[in-house]
């Protein structure tokens, strides 16, 4: 069982107050392969789903406190999926989320300690993610030879900036290249040449301080696309170094004028541009080329040709407790169904409907779990979320709700430890069950009888804690009244029921 985190959740800052990506310009190998042969790139294009390992990283402060919500997680992971759904490129997590408590690397406000957070945890053949409270003061950015860095704040489920910086991983530039760090204004003539500096962000690790390039600036009609900004000829010109906003046709509303005098909006359909998300949606074909190309070439050892596990296709049902059922406050046992090929299910329990506040916010791979500390006379909501390393966009089931007795009412367990309620059964109610301390990791037989002395309904199992729920298939019997016998490890114990 893995604890993702508890009630408390330290405020993320909010998205605006980051620069939009830090990955400053550079002209990856490939990008320069592309320029020399771009025809190659699309027509030798596989039609596959490339699938790509990710290991991702999950940091909080010394405390454990901060780390990114499970749900949250899950749903930056579906949106970068549908990102890359008309790329055939489809990502995974090939290991299990590597949790790490250290205060300067979740709130890191360089680049240089960026770098030691990476080679101090990644691992081989996969594309390493952390997700952080402070990325250098950015949304998100991507080291060639470390990985990316992604803002807590700014993944969430309507966000492309975690699809943004794996272009960056996969070979691609800003459209803008040249432009980052510099503001284009109108009012100033459009420059020749851009020089920038890409400190950093060299293939390999290299300190040499501030290294500079040279592009030049890139004209709408395409006459120097091959050799301007970002090299590729189908995202055409786009001076745009800040977040932008859209107008109705996803354009830019700021007009740009290159040096053939010509005026242009830029694109914001583009993931790799500057727009704002809700502009953002797809890869240039040529943009696709060059990723699926980085694959199949220099990142071949990130992919997988197995598949990593199946699409989660069926829905969780919630067993026990619901429809006001009560529970004790401690010690509640919840049940919901298995579903074909999920290995985890996210559980939350909030008195709130919204979930803002959570009292449990787990990931089990089982299908029940003992909840230990609620308070007591209250309603809560609770609901589970299925996946597995390959399959993140199952919803939650819709709330299940219960209602948790006082702690003057709940019953101690007879001196042994045994009790069983409710004793007056309803169609597909659950019985649930206390059980001496001593039955606790041994075989304990269930069998149901009616007053003639019949057996109608069996069951073995573990106990494996101390309290267990059980559906003894009501909905079959007449209205009457039954015996349930328990037989554990060091004796036998009767409960009287009556089925209404
Ligand atoms: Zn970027």
């Amino acid at each position: 069982m893995l604890l993702i985190s508890g009630t408390i959740f330290a405020q993320d800052p909010a998205k605006y107050q980051f620069a939009p990506c830090g990955t400053l310009p550079t002209v990856a190998p490939m990008l320069q392969t592309y320029q020399e042969h771009p025809e190659r790139f699309v027509t030798e294009r596989s039609t596959d789903t490339l699938k790509v390992a990710l290991q991702l990283h999950l940091v909080a402060k010394n405390n454990g406190i901060g780390r990114i919500g499970t749900d949250r997680l899950l749903d930056a992971f579906c949106q970068l999926n549908q990102d890359y759904a008309p790329s055939s490129i489809r990502f995974y997590s090939k290991h299990d989320w590597h949790l790490i408590d250290s205060t300067v690397w979740y709130q890191h406000d360089t680049i240089p300690a960026g770098i030691d957070m990476m080679l101090s945890n990644n691992v081989d053949d996969a594309l390493n993610i952390y997700f952080v409270s402070s990325s250098a003061g950015n949304c998100g950015y991507n080291l060639p030879y470390g990985g990316v860095a992604m803002n807590n704040s700014c993944a969430g489920p309507s966000d492309h900036t975690w699809a943004h910086e794996i272009g960056h991983a996969l070979s691609l530039p800003h459209p803008f290249l040249g432009w980052e760090g510099k503001t284009y204004s109108p009012s100033n003539p459009t420059p020749d040449t851009l020089t920038y500096n890409y400190t950093h962000f060299h293939d390999t690790l290299d300190l040499v301080p501030a290294p500079l390039d040279t592009t030049v600036s890139e004209r709408l009609n395409g006459s120097n696309c091959a050799v301007a900004a970002d090299r590729i000829c189908d995202t055409q010109a786009d001076y745009l170094s800040y977040r932008w906003e859209c107008n109705s046709e996803n354009q830019s509303i700021a007009v740009q004028t290159d040096l053939n005098g010509e005026t242009f909006r830029s694109d914001g359909t583009l993931i790799m541009s500057y727009a704002a998300d809700g502009c953002q949606s797809r890869f240039s074909n040529d943009q696709i080329s060059i990723m699926r190309a980085t694959l199949e070439t220099e990142k071949q050892a990130w992919l997988t040709t197995d598949p990593p596990g199946p699409d989660l296709s069926q829905p969780v049902t919630l067993l026990f407790p619901i429809n006001q059922q009560q529970t004790p406050p401690i010690g509640a046992q919840v049940q919901w169904t298995s579903v074909p090929g999920a290995t985890h299910y996210l559980i939350q329990v909030s008195v709130l409907q919204s979930y803002i506040l959570k009292a449990v916010d787990m990931v089990v791979t089982d299908t029940t779990l003992i909840l230990s500390d609620l308070q007591p006379d209250k309603k809560y909501y609770w609901r589970v979320r299925p996946f597995n390393n390959w399959s993140f966009c199952a919803p939650f089931t819709a709330s299940g709700v219960f209602n948790t007795t006082s702690l003057v009412a709940t019953e101690e367990p007879e001196n042994e430890g045994w009790s069983c309620y409710p004793t007056i059964l309803n169609e597909g109610q659950f019985l649930s069950l206390e059980l001496p301390a001593k039955w606790v990791g041994h075989p304990v037989q269930y069998a149901l009888y009616d007053v003639a002395g019949r057996m109608l309904w069996q069951q073995s199992t573990q106990a494996t804690y101390y309290q267990t729920v059980l559906q003894p298939r009501v909905e079959r019997l007449p209205a009457g009244i039954y015996r349930l016998q328990a037989t554990g490890a060091t004796g036998m114990k009767w409960q009287t029921l009556v089925v209404e």
